[in-house]
Parts: C-alpha cells; structure tokens; sequence
C-alpha cells in the first residue's frame, strides 16, 4: 500500500484555507468607489489576498511601492485597482503605463484590467507588445486609450516614433521587474521612465529582490515603501515531492505521477526543447491529452496551446522554462520537474505556479543520481530538506483514463469578424438550448474564437453549432483534437 496520498486520500486544504481566511480584510475597507466594490463581488473577489491587503491601502494613498509579489498571488488587481483609482476616464490620454516581461503576461494583466475597470465608463486599455504586427497597434494609439500594457521594447519602439506620448502619465506599474532585468530590459526601462512626467506615482512588483532591483528603484521612484511577504508561499500550500528515477523510467514516471494524483491540469518542465517533444509525444500515445510550448512553436501556435491548456481542455502543458515565462493558470494542481533545473531560481519559479491564491498544489521532481548535485543546490538555496519516494509507491488511483473536463471548439471568425464572447454564448444557450455551465472559457482573438465545451456535449455542440449560427452568420467550425 502506498504511504503517499493520491487525489481521493488527499484531506481537504486547510492550511491553504486558514492562510487566507487570517489575510481576508474586505475590499469594503479601501476608498473605493461602491461600483468599483460591487464589480469586484461579481468577480467573485470576497475577500483581499495578502499581497492585496498589504498594498492597496498604500497604493491607494499615492505611496510609490515595492512590493515582493508573483503571479498566482493576485498582484494584478492589486496595482490595476490604484491606477484605476488615479484615471479620469473623461480625459482621453495615456494615464498608466504597465511593464511586463512578456507578451503573454502583458495580454493576462489587459484581461483583468478590463474586467476590474468594468465598474468605470469606457476605460481603454491597449496592449503594445513585440511580435505582434506594427499597423493595428498604430491605428489603435492613434483612436487613443487610457491604459497601456506593454513589453519594455515595443514601447520603446513606439515612443521613439513618437506614436506614443506619455505626458499625461500619473502612474507607472514594473510588473515582474526582476524578470525584466533578467531579460535585460533595464535600459529599455530607463528610457520609457525618461519620458514619464516625475510627478507619478510608480508601482513595481517583483518575485524576487536581486541587486537591479534597488538600482531601478533609486534611480526611478520617490521614498518608496516596501512590502515583503515572507509567509506568501507557506510551505504547506506547495507540497514538494522529489522521486528518484533513472534515466530510461524518467517519462514513463509522469504518467505514474499523473494516475496516482489525477490533477486535472499540469505544467511539466524540461530542460530541453526536445525533451518536451519525447515527451508529449510518449504522453498523447498512451492516451493523455498533452501539448507542448517551446521556442518552436510561432505565436499563433503558442496563442493556442495557451488558450486549451488554461480552458482546461488539456491535462499537461510540457514546457520549456522560457517559453513558460508570464503564463499565468489560475487552478493548476501540479507542477513537474521533469528534468531538474541546474538553477534553484528556475526551480523556485517553476513551482510557485502551483498552489495559487487559495489552492493547494503539487510539486513533483524528477531526479536521476546525476542529478542528486542540482537537488543539494537547490535544498541549500531554499533552505529546506527534500522528502524523497519511490516510483513503486505510486499506484492507480481509478480505472478511468484522466482526461480533461472540456474540449475546444475553434470558429474560425473572431475579432476581425467583430464576434464576442457574448455572441458565441448566446448562440449556444439560448439558440440551442445547452446550459451555461457547460460552456467553459470563450477566448476571442484575431481570426479564430475558442469555446470550452464539456467534453461528453462536445461533439453535439460541433454538430448542431455547425448549422446554426452566431450574430445571424453561418460559421466554419472544428474540434481540436485531444
Ligand atoms: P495574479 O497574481 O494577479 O495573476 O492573480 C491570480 C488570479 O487570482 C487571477 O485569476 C485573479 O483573477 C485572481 N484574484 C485576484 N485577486 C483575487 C481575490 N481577491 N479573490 C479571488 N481571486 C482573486
């Protein structure tokens, strides 16, 4: 009999529970407007997280802001609610300026701006990154916005055209700043900083503290506060699990992790490119519905990928760690470390993508003896010791095959075709009759919708959708495949 929990043994999370209900001050406690606070009830936001409750009560005051803080921690709403805050929305000029590492955090963080500005009139908020095509983002800086989002480049790129001005700039956001300066942003960022008028207030929210840290702020915010959230992460809501394994057992093993725990969705690292495509390729024969993101795929590939693992219609995301950067999956059960990071940064990332906001999550690495040196590392880096099984502990936990809850309906037609996300749902609950709560994520994007369906009403939907209509229009239709 095995001595590790699987999904059914697990005891509720409790801990996770008690970490948030002691952190849980109502959002009714700021000088927030009562549209804002209804809003946020629809949300389904009860309660601030610790990040939240630590900042928004400064922020809101007009202090400038350090605060430690990664993605899963709810940091978004927690600066997007004080430049709203700071927005006259009758003033139709740039007002905040956010700064992400990556294309796909930038596109996360204009999602839960829209929705947090719900609650205002005809806040817009544009999002400038690289790779996307110049001639849409001018047309857009040139109908206006209040916000921008955007990566540090591309910003740049469009202030030195002068088709964007930052004059009426009154807050400023560093999102992720550590990641930046990785990146190697940091002069992009002074910059862009050059041309923001010096009465602002400046936000910067950073996973980790290196050195750039304390340069960015010295050189670009006035007596900022700081905010350390030590107990963010408590260990008990990431539980850290290390296998020993060897070299020919090592991908076999995660399909033994993924019976035994049955996490419906799972982010699997590798160190390698190829070693994802070993990967997902032993997973999809042996029945998973598992997909790949790596430096490979172009940003229309990546753009899907994304969009079905985080409508749940994917159970595992094998990913490479760059191509991993600014994704941000709300209920991620479990992280694998397929092949162990030779850095204990990487390895820290890696795992605080699970157990978000008030959930527990897994962490599970995959070590082989060669591997024992990066795993000492890592213990010495995050001060802890690791608790060590065996593959042979790990059973069965049910005699069905895991598969995702739901699976996706692509339309081809979306922006460009002026559909929303209203449109698709309207279409199939009150023109077909299917309930709402079968229907999961609608993603609109440039050319194509995605629709989260249940999987076991999935090929009806593709069926009866494929002769009905959305907005008045027949629509081409197709099932991606698991
Ligand atoms: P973030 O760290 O900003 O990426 O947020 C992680 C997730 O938590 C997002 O899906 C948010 O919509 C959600 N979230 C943020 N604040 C709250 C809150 N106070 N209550 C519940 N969910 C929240």
């Amino acid at each position: 009999m095995s001595n590790i929990p699987n999904r059914a043994e697990t005891a509720p999370a409790t801990d996770a529970a008690v970490t948030s209900a002691a952190s849980g001050t109502a959002f009714a406690s700021l000088p927030l407007p009562p549209a804002t606070l209804e809003n946020l009830q629809r949300l389904g936001y009860e309660a601030m997280t610790p990040i939240q409750a630590a900042s928004l009560p400064l922020a809101l005051a007009g202090h400038d802001l350090i605060a430690q803080a990664k993605t899963g921690s709810g940091k978004t709403a927690a600066f997007a609610l004080a430049l709203l805050a700071n927005l006259n929305p009758r003033r139709f000029a740039v007002q905040a300026l956010v700064l992400c590492p990556t294309r796909e955090l930038a596109e996360q963080v204009t999602q839960e701006l829209r929705r947090l500005a719900r609650a205002e009139d005809h806040v817009k908020v544009l999002t400038l990154c690289g790779g996307s095509t110049m001639r849409p983002q001018l047309a857009s800086l040139e109908h206006g916005a209040h916000v921008v989002v955007g990566t540090p480049g591309r910003v740049l790129d469009h202030l030195e055209r002068g088709s964007l001005k930052l004059d009426a700039l009154n807050t400023l956001v560093l999102d992720e700043a550590d990641r930046m300066l990785d990146m190697g942003f940091f002069d992009a960022i002074a910059t862009v900083v050059a041309q923001c008028p010096k009465q602002r207030q400046t936000l910067l929210f950073s996973a980790t503290y290196p050195e750039g840290i304390a340069r960015l702020a010295a050189a670009f915010m006035r007596a900022p506060k700081e905010l350390k959230l030590l107990a963010q992460h408590a260990p008990a809501k990431i539980r850290q699990l290390f296998f020993e394994v060897r070299g020919d057992e090592r991908l076999h093993a995660v399909s033994l992790l993924l019976e035994h725990y049955r996490p419906v969705s799972t982010l699997a690292f590798c160190n390698t490119k190829q070693q994802c495509r070993d990967l997902v390729q032993v997973l999809r024969a042996q029945g998973y519905a598992a997909l790949e993101l790596h430096g490979d795929l172009d940003q229309r590939e990546r753009d899907q990928v994304m969009v079905r693992f985080a409508n749940r219609s994917c159970s595992v995301l094998v990913a490479t760690d760059i191509a991993a950067r600014g994704l941000d999956i709300a209920q991620l059960e479990a992280v694998i470390n397929v092949d162990i990071s030779p850095d204990p940064a990487t390895h820290t990332h890696r795992i605080g993508r699970t157990g978000r906001v008030d959930a527990e999550g897994w962490a599970f690495s995959l070590a082989s003896l060669d591997e024992m040196g990066r795993v000492g590392q890592i213990e010495q880096a995050l001060g802890f010791t690791s608790e060590w099984h065996k593959l042979a502990e790990l059973t069965r936990s049910s005699d069905q095959p895991l598969q995702p809850p739901m699976r996706t309906l692509q339309i081809l037609g979306g922006r460009k075709e002026k559909i929303r996300p209203g449109d698709v749902l309207g279409a199939l609950t009150k023109d077909l009759g299917f309930a709402a709560t079968q229907i999961g994520k609608i993603n609109v994007n440039e050319f194509s919708t995605y629709v989260a369906v249940a999987s076991d009403i999935a090929t009806e939907v593709l069926e009866r959708l494929s002769a009905g209509k959305v907005k008045g229009r027949s629509v081409k239709l197709r099932l991606l495949d698991r």
